[in-house]
């Protein structure tokens, strides 16, 4: 198994009167890509900071690649790039002026400097726009030059805040491909209240609200249900009944037709496995079989399903 590379542990943090984590624990092995995920004030920023040491937490503690946040700073800084919500760049310099700038910043020897620079240059597909100054950019193209510079030092790991927010969808498409590009000699933990950007980049997911995590899985694992979908090519009479009777099946819910054939969304109990029980019915009554699928539930099935009692009780 993978070591970890970060290893958050009961991190609370109040500004004032505002309790933003509540005791947020969470362990990131080494090379995979996480979404931390929430909507707007549930503390994906707060969790950030504390990890690259800008913010300390009330409480808790972080190692990143097993080092305490708190104690060991610097030796923490060398194996983390981070690109911050709003990333500040320096508009009248040139990207390769800011790059340059920014390997001094970062103290890399002066012989691996050009090295660095060019493999994040390449990384980040800014060599056309070399010599251009940083504030005539696009934003889709400020937040690559943001990535390049998070990226610099080759960090173990990337912590990326929003990388997408404020970009029309052909830049998405683009910082997507770098982010998976990046990911190929980096760990990447990302915030992101957009569902399908963590559907489309993520090994797993971590969902935050109001301070505390909802769930913190595997996307298949989110995705998981105990249910099925039977689509039937011609009308079955008491279909509905037949469906019940049997053992692994919990609930039945005729779908709307479509293309004229008749679906069913068959719940199964808890943990028994409905497709083999479907298919063997199917077999013994001689019901024309026309598909017969689990049904999985995207993210944002998940995402709504846990932020329904909050907005029930708010
Ligand atoms: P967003 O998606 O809007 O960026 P977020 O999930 O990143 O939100 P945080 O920025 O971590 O959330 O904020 C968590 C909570 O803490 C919010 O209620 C926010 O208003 C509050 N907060 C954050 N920073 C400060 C601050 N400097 N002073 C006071 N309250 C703050």
């Amino acid at each position: 198994m993978n070591k970890e590379m970060i290893n958050a542990l009961e991190l609370k943090k109040s500004y004032g009167d505002i309790q933003a984590l509540c005791g947020v624990s969470f362990k990131v092995p080494e090379g995979e890509i996480v979404g931390l995920l929430g909507p707007n004030g549930a503390g994906k920023t707060t969790i950030l900071k504390i990890l690259t040491g800008y913010l300390q937490p009330d409480e808790g503690s972080v190692e990143i690649d097993g080092l305490d946040v708190v104690e060991q700073p610097l030796k923490v800084q060398t194996r983390i790039g981070y690109l911050p919500e709003n990333a500040p760049l320096y508009p009248e310099l040139s990207v390769q002026g800011y790059l340059r700038m920014m390997v001094d910043l970062r103290q890399i020897p002066v012989n691996d400097q050009l090295g660095c620079i060019s493999e994040a240059v390449y990384a980040t597909s800014l060599t056309d726009l070399l010599t251009r100054p940083i504030g005539k950019l696009s934003k889709g193209q400020r937040q690559r030059v943001g990535l390049a510079q998070a990226m610099l030092h080759k960090p173990k790991l990337l912590i990326l805040d929003e990388p997408t927010v404020g970009l029309d969808p052909t830049q998405i498409v683009e910082i997507r491909h770098v982010i998976k590009r990046l990911s190929q000699h980096s760990t990447i933990l990302f915030s992101s209240h957009i569902l399908p950007e963590v559907e489309a980049l993520c090994d797993r997911a971590i969902i935050l609200m109001n301070g505390e995590i909802k769930a913190d899985a595997r996307l298949s694992e989110m995705a998981a249900t105990d249910n099925a979908i039977l689509v039937l090519q011609n009308s079955v009479a008491d279909i509905d009944a037949a469906l019940r009777k049997l053992d692994a099946v919990n609930k039945v819910e005729k779908l709307p037709a479509a293309d004229g054939y008749f679906s069913y969304r068959v719940y199964g109990k808890p943990g028994a496995d409905v497709c083999p029980a479907l298919l063997a019915a199917a077999a013994q009554h001689g019901w024309p079989l026309r598909e017969l699928r689990r049904d999985a539930r995207t993210l944002e099935m998940v995402f709504n399903e846990l932020a329904r009692p909050e907005a029930l009780s708010a």
